[in-house]
């Protein structure tokens, strides 16, 4: 078993001062793999104040010497890829090709995404043409609290972590209690670029003791945080006691508007995008609104597509899905599925219990509710699993508003070939973002959410903005 219970501070890794220890679950196999610490305040303290000390120089240091150690580690990044989609694998049960793939790709392509903004970044610049003596200076925010989840670990690292470091802010990381030991190898990788002691820290934890004692530590002066929508409730009333900075990423409900003139792959394409990752990510397109005509061939496809979807071992190579998260997640997801079928929708794939020949391991079959009404508990909650919601609609004005009646507003999906509908609705549709036939969301869109999908955007050039305060200057010449 994997023993990892120190804490990254002030540049070395060093023993919790009481220490408990908690085991991190292999979802696969439902046994334990490693075992953690989880910090109490006295370790946030620590962090906090060797964060706060090296921002008195970080916060001052040159773009070059940022750029230098982000081009170290991203290097070294690359050379620990297996290591780190091995890690993904076991902690939160991925796929293998899916673990390399998409979860440790996407923190390469975040760093270096960050690395060429940073380099394009403009730290001080005049107003404007007509104010040139008026200087704006884009200084970093200061000792930063990051708070990730467990669904996408490394991409979501990456996206906190990465842009603090070019911004020049110092941290404190607390990932995810469940799947901490990719983001270990981040820190690892950090001490090994050479990273200045205190900039980047991190204490392992959990939400209730560990993640309060740094959301309300006085001394932190802005929190990224993805999670739960519950979870950044929370934190923002800590937040709210001495006007911290504040970013959220939270849960989201997309609708996959799918019209009649739809290509020939958005139904299959629709049930792909809301399965992978065992469903657990915040854009997956958990509603599929089908336009009436169609409704029918598309329940048959939907059937036959998610009864022959596979579920499988992580470790196996292929196109498969894992299992979910923990136990606890499981037992959420079934209480969901089994709500959908007392509330009347019609179940034509899937359903409770665990897929056939699969005993051990949180698995979840891909399941399908046609005939769902939009009220319904699992058309509003976000599931968290590989199961989709089917709504009929007849016109585009009752599409848009079903899509737009949920308290998220992360990521709807329009499919159709007809360009001036795709703009008309995109423009109507209350989301951070809007994916059409399948083109995906680049790298470096702005990512984030409106309604309580969350406050502020991720990745890109906005991304590194979340992590700078701006000063205006008059007199300047
Ligand atoms: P969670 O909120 O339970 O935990 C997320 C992180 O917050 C963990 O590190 C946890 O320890 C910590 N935490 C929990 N309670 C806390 C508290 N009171 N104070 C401080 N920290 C606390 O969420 P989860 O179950 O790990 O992740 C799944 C959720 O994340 C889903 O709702 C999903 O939609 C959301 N998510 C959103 C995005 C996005 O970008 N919008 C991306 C990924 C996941």
């Amino acid at each position: 078993m994997i023993e990892k219970k120190n804490f990254y501070i002030n540049g070395s890794w060093v023993s919790p001062k009481n220490q408990k220890d908690i085991l991190v679950i292999n979802p696969a196999t439902e046994k334990s793999c490693a075992v953690i610490s989880l910090g109490g305040k006295e370790d946030i303290n620590d962090a906090v104040l060797a964060a706060k000390e090296a921002f008195k120089t970080w916060g001052y240091s040159s773009k070059q010497e940022r750029i230098d150690l982000l081009e170290n580690f991203y290097v070294l990044y690359k050379k620990r890829w297996n290591d780190i989609t091995e890690a993904i694998i076991q902690e939160m049960g991925a796929p293998k090709d899916f673990a390399s793939k998409l979860q440790t790709g996407t923190g390469a392509s975040h760093t270096k995404s960050f690395i060429r903004y940073l380099k394009e970044f403009e730290f001080e610049k005049p107003l404007g043409e007509h104010a040139k003596n008026q200087r704006l200076i884009y200084e970093p925010k200061g000792v930063c609290a990051l708070i990730t989840p467990w669904n996408w670990p490394i991409n979501q690292v990456t996206l906190k972590v990465i842009p603090a470091l070019a911004s020049g802010c110092t941290m404190i990381l607390k990932p995810s209690e469940l799947a901490p030991l990719s983001a270990m190898i981040i820190a690892e990788l950090i001490d090994e670029a050479k990273f200045p002691k205190g900039v980047f820290n991190l204490v392992n934890g959990d939400g209730a003791t560990t993640g309060d004692a740094l959301t309300s530590h006085p001394d932190v002066n802005m929190i990224s945080f993805t999670g739960s929508t519950r979870a950044g409730a929370l934190i923002s009333q800590n937040a709210a006691k001495d006007f911290k900075r504040l970013s959220l990423e939270l849960g989201g409900k997309g609708a996959n508007i799918i019209f009649k003139d739809a290509d020939s792959e958005a139904i299959e394409r629709g049930a792909f995008r809301c399965f992978r990752n065992s469903g657990q990510s915040c854009n997956a397109p958990t509603r599929m609104l089908v336009e009436k005509t169609i409704y029918d061939d598309a329940i048959v496809r939907l059937k036959k597509y998610a009864s022959e979807f596979k579920v499988d071992d992580p470790n196996k190579e292929g196109e498969h899905i894992g299992p979910v998260i923990s136990e606890v997640q499981f037992d959420k997801i079934q209480g969901l599925i089994q709500k959908g079928i007392d509330e009347g929708a019609k179940l034509i794939a899937g359903g409770t219990g665990k897929p056939e020949g699969l005993k051990d391991g949180y698995y979840v079959k891909p399941t399908v509710f046609a005939d769902v009404n939009n009220d319904m508990e699992i058309a509003r909650t976000e599931i968290f699993g590989p199961v989709l919601s089917v709504i009929p609609f007849e016109t585009e004005e009752e599409a848009i508003q079903i899509a737009n009646d949920t308290d998220y507003g992360l990521t709807n999906y329009i499919q159709t070939q007809d360009n001036d509908k795709v703009q008309r609705v995109a423009r109507k549709l209350r989301s951070g973002m809007v994916d059409v036939n399948g083109a995906g969301i680049a790298v470096d869109a702005p990512f984030g959410g409106f309604k309580h999908s969350g406050i502020g955007r991720e990745a890109g050039k906005e991304g590194l903005l979340e992590f700078l305060e701006v000063k205006s200057v008059g007199g300047w010449n």
